[in-house]
């Protein structure tokens, strides 16, 4: 479960990001958070995996509060939370599966079980087809599956995904929605930060609207 207690962000003074958040996801909840542009959605993300931290108010993951976990046990958490970027942050030069495969090797996971996984994996997602290819030779489609599959390789807890579809066509948005629902149907937490409101319509899913913050 995530819980935000009256969380708020300032990067500037005066200039609320978020203010006074009180929000819970439950373990197994798939939400869409939305909001216009600048209304806080990355930023209430970002928050989740300590890549911001909050000016005011606890941020609890399963009942741990994230702000007291000290710097050299933050990638605990990160194990357990699995991001999609927005750009993907993918190395183009490499393959799919080296891509993928990164997670579990700065584990130190064996070969073996790094195969298995990456196999599973990728037919999750649709690409086992693409497994050898440059990641700079497939589609954006493909490229977001790729980063789709990179965040879940390690079995997190929760995959949250900024705005996933942001720069794909209906149809193909709503592939990589329905790829989310089969993660999301493993028991794993999905909340995707969409200002999509076509896609919004389509999955009736619980909805997050931010407002200016709020
Ligand atoms: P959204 O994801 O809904 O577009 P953001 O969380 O990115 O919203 O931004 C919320 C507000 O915080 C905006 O006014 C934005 O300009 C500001 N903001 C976001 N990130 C930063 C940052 N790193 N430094 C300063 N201001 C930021």
């Amino acid at each position: 479960m995530i819980q935000y207690f009256h969380v708020s962000k300032q990067y500037y003074k005066d200039q609320f990001a978020l203010s006074d958040i009180n929000l819970s996801i439950e373990k197994g909840e798939f939400v869409f958070l939305t909001g216009a542009s600048g209304a806080g959605k990355s930023t209430l993300l970002k928050l989740a995996f300590k890549e911001e931290l909050p000016s005011k108010g606890q941020i609890l993951i399963d009942s741990v509060n994230i702000g007291l976990i000290p710097e050299r046990k933050l990638y605990r958490l990160r194990r357990q939370i699995g991001v999609v970027f927005q750009d993907f942050k993918l190395l183009m030069d490499r393959t799919v599966y080296d891509n993928v495969a990164i997670p579990l090797l700065v584990r130190g996971e064996k070969k073996s079980v790094i195969e298995k996984k990456i196999t599973s994996t990728l037919s999750l997602v649709g690409l086992s087809h693409r497994r050898k290819y440059p990641t700079s030779h497939i589609s954006g489609g493909e490229q977001q599956r790729v980063a789709i599959a990179r965040a879940i390789i390690g079995s997190p807890k929760i995959v949250i995904a900024d705005e996933p579809t942001g720069n794909l066509d209906t149809e193909l948005s709503i592939e990589i929605v329905k790829i989310f629902e089969r993660i999301n149907a493993n028991g794993i937490t999905v909340i995707i930060a969409t200002h999509d409101q076509n896609l919004i319509n389509l999955f009736p899913k619980r909805l997050i609207k931010l407002d200016r913050g709020q």
